[in-house]
């Protein structure tokens, strides 16, 4: 696909879903701009596009200041962001009973206060333009509660009610808005989940389903940024073929 006319914004690069989509949109050769907390890892994906526009930010999500800095920069050179992508998430489940505290804080500022903050960055100057793309990752974990899941389900909940309102105030202003929803991919996702039994039924639902792969996932992401001006995708779920 030809997005070299597209600026776009991914915050969460660094690996899985995210790292993913970056390769596929930096090969259809879009104007990159890469964040997360690990710089080496974006570092390492834009070595392998030196033709390419690609630069990278270290920045938290729960950071207005940092995430903020990102949009700047895009806005700085281009006068412009296109596509925003909410990407970053953590997944630490763990059965309500254990009290996690400290878990469901970090679940609740990344997951949600991300969300916000990449939207109080980007939403200005797109509604000045009225133009624009927001989308987030959200989650099967969104439309549907396990046990074990509360919090983190908690949060993709709110994703998607964020971003359905979001919907409703910006359409007339012509803003698109996509949430992704996957279900269980291979990523890194697993090692954000601190209760031992959770992560290893985790590794085992994945395996059992056979699950995606982020390569599938970015695919959706480029369909949404692809498709023409007079279309917005609001959401796409999508399923292991194998997970209910
Ligand atoms: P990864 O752990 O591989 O990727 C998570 C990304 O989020 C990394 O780039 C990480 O970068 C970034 N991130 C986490 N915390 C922060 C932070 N505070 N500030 C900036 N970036 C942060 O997992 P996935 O690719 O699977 O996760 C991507 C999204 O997909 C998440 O929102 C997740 O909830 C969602 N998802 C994943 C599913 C799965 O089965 N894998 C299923 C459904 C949804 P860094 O650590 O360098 O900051």
């Amino acid at each position: 696909m030809d997005l070299s006319k597209k600026v776009i914004v991914i915050m969460g690069a660094s690996s899985g879903i995210g790292a993913a989509t970056a390769r596929l949109l930096a090969q259809d050769n879009a104007k990159l701009f890469l964040a997360a907390r690990r710089i080496k890892r974006l570092d390492e994906i834009k070595a392998k596009f030196p033709a390419g526009h690609v630069e990278t930010f270290k920045a938290d999500v729960t950071n207005f200041d940092e995430v903020k800095r990102v949009i700047d920069a895009a806005l700085n050179e281009y006068g412009r962001v296109d596509v925003l992508y909410n990407n970053a998430g953590i997944m630490p489940t763990a059965p309500l009973i254990e009290g996690r505290r400290d878990e469901w804080q970090n679940m609740l500022q990344i997951n949600i206060m991300g969300v916000l903050n990449g939207i109080a960055a980007a939403l200005p100057s797109m509604a000045e333009n009225h133009s624009g793309h927001i989308i987030s990752t959200d989650s099967v974990a969104g439309h549907v509660v396990g046990p074990d899941g509360a919090v983190y389900s908690g949060t993709k909940f709110a994703v998607r009610a964020i971003m359905d309102g979001l919907r409703a105030e910006q359409a007339e202003n012509n803003i698109k808005t996509t949430i992704i929803s996957p279900g269980s991919t291979g990523t890194e996702l697993f090692n954000s989940i601190n209760d031992p039994d959770q992560k290893q039924f985790a590794k085992n639902f994945f395996k059992n389903i056979n699950g995606l792969q982020p390569e599938q996932i970015a695919q959706a992401v480029e369909f949404a940024i692809g498709t023409q001006s007079n279309m917005s995708i609001s959401e796409l779920i999508i399923r292991p073929t194998r997970q209910s």
